[in-house]
């Protein structure tokens, strides 16, 4: 199973890969939590995303698809994978349909979660008082929405035309979202 979570900051897509992992058994692959890894450890690489991450712009392609590239040789990830903030360029979703075509495993699903920019807003500044995520702050916040509709938005139409793309309501208690989530799936998986 390869599947796609694609959403504006904020929709849960963390939370709610975090649940299907245990539910489908698959491993997950959440570029943000790669690269802030890379930030703490302070590495070449992290100083480098650091300085589009704290202000909310996407890291370039080139470095993503590196990073990306590496993890998906893993034994771990031959089964399956839930990429979580992945892809989010046209060009980061080009290529990864390319090398998952080489292994002769394409995509399964796209599921986007989709919620009102006010509830999306809200849940980030919790979030924000709770994890301290530098990019959670009202101005970054704002930002990683424009980009959002800017450059991952377009994704949408992309998936849509291979007929992969599931819309999510991620209005709500995260665990009413995973319902939503199951039935799509199950529902996938019979048809
Ligand atoms: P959110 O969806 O709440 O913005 P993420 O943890 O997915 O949180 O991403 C945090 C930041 O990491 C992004 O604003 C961006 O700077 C960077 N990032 C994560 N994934 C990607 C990606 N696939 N391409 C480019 N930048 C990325």
């Amino acid at each position: 199973m390869l599947i796609v979570f694609i959403g504006p900051p904020g929709a849960g897509k963390g939370t709610q890969s975090k649940l299907l992992l245990s539910y489908l058994g698959i491993p997950h692959l959440s570029t943000g939590e790669l690269l802030r890894e890379a930030k703490q450890q302070d590495s070449q690489v992290g100083r480098l995303a650091a300085q589009y991450m704290d202000h909310g712009r996407l890291v370039p392609d080139p470095l993503v698809l590196a990073m990306v590239g590496e993890k998906l040789e893993r034994p771990q990830f031959q089964k399956g994978c839930l990429f979580d903030g992945f892809p989010r360029t046209l060009q980061q979703a080009r290529s990864l349909d390319e090398s998952l075509i080489t292994r002769g495993t394409p995509l399964d699903l796209v599921l986007e979660l989709k919620a009102d920019e006010n509830e999306l807003t809200t849940r980030m500044l919790k979030r924000a008082a709770a994890e301290k995520r530098v990019d959670d702050n009202p101005e970054t916040i704002a930002q990683r929405m424009n980009v959002y509709k800017k450059q991952t938005a377009p994704l949408l139409d992309y998936y849509r035309q291979q007929g992969k793309l599931a819309t999510i309501d991620a209005m709500g208690p995260a665990d009413d979202v995973f319902s939503r989530i199951k039935t799509t799936l199950d529902s996938r998986r019979a048809g």
